[in-house]
């Protein structure tokens, strides 16, 4: 291969804002046969609101309730993290981090903090079983919710709250899949957050996607990419949160969000997205094509 066709292949892909770790891997995007998605962050924008959030032992106050998420959530940077801590100084409750003694984050299931003396963790059903709580399982608690991803908190093995949260699908997420079918990719994908969040955000798109994986764990979405490089070739992962590290580096080409995402996404990925605009990712390909017949 020329190095000076290489050369102007990666200014280009710069030019249109994409960070090209390397001129092989234009050459392989170009090879991409299969595009695996994250939600939340990727396919959303991962600006959540809060739908509900409702106290579920009248033991304890909603002010407490607030402080104690507010506080832990204070030490997580998860998208849902930060629409917590919002709804919280929305009804003037300030969250003090500087109360929290210890943290540990569980990623794919959420966050444990120790406040006051109490022990409390927040994040969806596999948070609940990890804190022991003594309800049992989390289906029925999620009931009547309005939004489409849920939360539970749990005090020192009590159920004590829960809410739900809702995220858009980015402008051009839509757009960029079916311009990837309409190249011969077809696109999956791979979430951590619930199945009913996963099928919302495919009727947010048209139905444009070909197959839902949610409740993943990072290891869960290695495991699916290393399923579909078996099945159909070149795999190219997009992601931009922790929990899509494994699975950004597992991929033939991972790319990860350079705006929002997190620092260990961008560091395994072989290319980072200046901005959310996914319509990018059909174009970056298109542009590896070229690449690759120019270099051939
Ligand atoms: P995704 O793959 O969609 O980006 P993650 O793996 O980051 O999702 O998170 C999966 C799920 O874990 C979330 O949908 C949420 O239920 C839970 N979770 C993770 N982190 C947190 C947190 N800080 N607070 C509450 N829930 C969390
Ligand atoms: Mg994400």
């Amino acid at each position: 291969s020329t190095p000076v066709a290489t050369f102007c292949a990666l200014l280009r892909a710069a030019r249109m804002g994409l960070l090209v770790k390397g001129g092989n891997v234009l050459e392989s995007l170009g090879e991409v046969r299969v595009a695996a998605f994250d939600k939340t962050g990727t396919i959303t924008r991962g600006e959540f609101s809060i739908k509900d959030f409702l106290v579920v032992r009248d033991k304890v106050q909603m002010s407490q309730l607030l402080y104690w998420v507010s506080s832990i959530e204070s030490k997580s940077s998860h998208p849902m993290a930060a629409a917590l801590v919002e709804y919280a100084q929305s009804k003037s409750i300030q969250p003090k981090p500087e109360d929290v003694t210890e943290t540990c984050i569980y990623h794919g299931e959420g966050i444990y903090g120790a406040i006051n003396g109490k022990h409390i963790y927040i994040g969806n059903e596999r948070i609940m079983a990890r804190s022991s709580c003594r309800q049992q399982a989390g289906h029925r608690e999620t009931d009547g919710l309005k939004g489409v991803s849920v939360g539970l908190v749990i005090c020192d093995g009590d159920l004590v709250g829960k809410f739900s949260l809702s995220d858009t699908c980015r402008t051009g997420a839509a757009e960029a899949i079916l311009q990837l079918r309409s190249m011969g990719i077809k696109s999956v994908m791979l979430t951590g957050d619930s199945e009913a969040a996963a099928k919302h955000a495919q009727e947010q798109l048209g139905g444009v996607l070909e197959e839902l994986h949610s409740g993943l764990l990072p290891e869960d979405k290695v495991r699916l990419i290393r399923g579909l490089q078996a099945r159909h070739g070149a795999t190219l992962m997009v992601g931009d949160g922790m929990n899509d590290a494994p699975a950004l580096a597992a991929a033939d080409v991972g790319v990860s969000m350079g705006l929002s995402g997190s620092a260990a996404a961008i560091e395994t990925s072989h290319a980072t997205l200046m901005s959310g605009d996914v319509l990018r990712v059909p174009k970056a390909v298109r542009l590896g094509r070229r690449t690759r017949r120019t270099i051939a």
